[in-house]
């Protein structure tokens, strides 16, 4: 059974549970408590608690927490990514990719002292000096999502805390060890007792978290309902709350494209972690219909090429769905383009892995003719199907992916250099890649999609994470000279 982790040790609280699933066999790995409203308070105030010691700890020394915690994560990182695929499904190159860029995000953290520096004014007026300060928040919460159990975590604590605030974490029910596990590394990297906590569970947890006077901001990463539902509720009791949604994520691919390597990049944006990932491009835009054409003889064929199984099996390009609802669900996407009207070129429907009869496979899936009426294009599927769209023009498909409802990323492929800046320059999505099919940015940049793919204003990691997780202070010192006496002034202040 897995635990909750407060104040530094490891507990059960709250009388529910939850399966977890190991997806590639169907079965039951382990169990989960959902946390009740008293173990999520226990770990409020085992944060509140940690807090002003924390806080006052030199940023240098808080860094080298961090600086510990890299190697700790180097050095643990199978058993690591052994949890995230046993749970997840993805494949174990996967599961290291994602980890390797969650350790990037520590070393940001890791550069802390520097980026808290404030700013100073000597002499602002008479004998006066003006600074400002980024002072830490306090209690901050982190509600994350299935698909990157090690990553979008470490998104979000490790500089919360490394600004000098504490931590709740609440992650996903359905694959919580690798999550679990990194926070104890933490501890064992020299993180105090309660800085971070963890806590297991669903809304009860979530609602506890968002309404308790206690905490200060909320990071969320999931869906977009979900991300609507947390920044209203957050902001609504007081908090600071960045919110981060879905995606439906459009490469546009021109006339003049390099098609093999765009190929190549299209194959690993649809299909890695078996489209669960929200950079991944769900929707090729064809410019012109011999693009079109084109690319589709060219996927259809390396899909025949790629192998599906377990993420544990040598060789596999991609694992199972995470659990067998979202398996129905997407399968059931596929049904309804055929409904639709789509054209189904590659139906991965059929597929059936030896061995693992009762895991959650589906095949890579192709669609042509898909158009923006249908829901197969509008909405997030968030598995191994792939859409192409048929346009005339890039104008066309800038007006396409404007009006979707989702903005998180994109990108072009071309070999024109004017398309790809006039691309990059006007298209409303918030990350955009240029012969990228994945353009996530490296931690010292910050990450976010714009429309409904992100609620608040700052986005995640990188340099908006110390705006996020810290509050200016602005302050204006003086201290007069001994024997000067000023008599008082009602005009306001200025230098005039
Ligand atoms: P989800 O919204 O179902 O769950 C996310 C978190 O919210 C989980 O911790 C879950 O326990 C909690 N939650 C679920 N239902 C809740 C409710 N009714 N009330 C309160 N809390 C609730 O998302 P998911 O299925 O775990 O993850 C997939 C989604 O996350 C996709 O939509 C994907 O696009 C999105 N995602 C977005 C980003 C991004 O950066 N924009 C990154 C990764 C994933």
């Amino acid at each position: 059974m897995i635990k909750h982790l407060i104040n530094g040790q490891r507990v059960d609280g709250g009388s529910r549970r939850a399966d977890v699933f190991n997806p590639a066999t169907g079965r039951v790995g382990n169990q989960v408590p959902l946390a009740d409203r008293p173990t999520v308070e226990a770990a409020i105030a085992a944060a509140q608690a940690a807090f002003p010691a924390w806080r006052n700890t030199p940023p240098l020394k808080r860094a080298r927490v961090m600086s510990r915690l890299k190697e700790l994560l180097e050095s643990n990182a199978e058993r690591i990514c052994q949890l995230i695929t046993d749970e997840h499904g993805k494949v174990l190159a996967d599961s290291l990719g994602e980890l390797q860029r969650g350790i990037e995000n520590v070393e940001y953290a890791s550069y802390a002292p520097e980026l808290l520096k404030g700013e100073h004014s000597r002499n602002v007026g008479p004998g006066i000096d003006a600074w400002s300060e980024h002072q830490a928040l306090g209690v901050c919460v982190g509600i994350t999502p299935f698909n990157f159990p090690a990553m979008v975590p470490l998104w979000m604590w490790p500089m919360a805390v490394a600004c000098g605030n504490s931590f709740v974490l609440k992650p996903s029910e359905r694959d919580p060890s690798s999550t679990l596990l990194i926070a104890e590394l933490a501890l064992e990297a020299g993180l105090p007792p309660g800085v971070l906590n963890v806590v297991h569970g669903d809304k009860e947890a979530v609602d506890t978290l968002l309404t308790d006077r206690r905490v200060q901001a909320v990071s969320f990463v999931g869906s977009t309902p979900i991300a609507e539902y947390i920044y209203s509720t957050g902001t609504a009791h007081g908090k600071r709350v960045q919110a981060l949604g879905g995606a439906k994520n459009h490469a546009v691919v021109m006339p003049d494209a390099d098609l093999d390597n765009t190929v190549s990049a299209l194959m690993g944006a649809a299909f890695g972690s078996c489209g669960e990932r929200c950079m991944a491009i769900p929707l090729v835009v064809a410019v012109g219909n011999a693009t079109a054409d084109a690319l589709r003889e060219r996927i259809v064929a390396e899909i025949a090429k790629m192998k599906v199984g377990p993420g544990t099996m040598a060789g596999c390009d991609m694992g199972p769905l995470v659990t067998k609802a979202h398996f129905d669900k997407v399968r059931g996407y596929v049904d309804q383009g055929v409904a639709e009207g789509a054209t189904l070129v590659a139906d991965g429907r059929t597929l059936k892995v030896a061995g693992h009869e009762e895991g959650y496979f589906l095949g890579p899936c192709l669609f042509d003719d898909v158009k923006p009426g249908m829901r197969i294009y509008q909405e997030e599927i968030f598995g191994p199907v792939l859409g192409i769209v048929r346009v005339e023009s890039l104008e066309a498909a800038m007006q396409m992916i404007d009006a979707h409802e989702y903005g998180n990323g994109t990108c072009i492929f071309t070999r024109d250099g004017e398309a790809a800046r006039h691309f990059t320059d006007h298209i409303q999505v918030g990350m955009v890649g240029v012969n990228v099919p994945l353009p996530v940015p490296v931690a010292y940049h910050s990450f976010g999609g714009w429309k409904r793919s992100l609620f608040g204003d700052l986005h995640a990691y990188g340099p908006d994470a110390v705006r996020f997780y810290t509050r200016r202070k602005q302050i204006t010192q003086r201290w007069p000279s001994s024997g000067v006496r000023e008599s008082a002034v009602f005009a306001f202040p200025s230098s005039k």
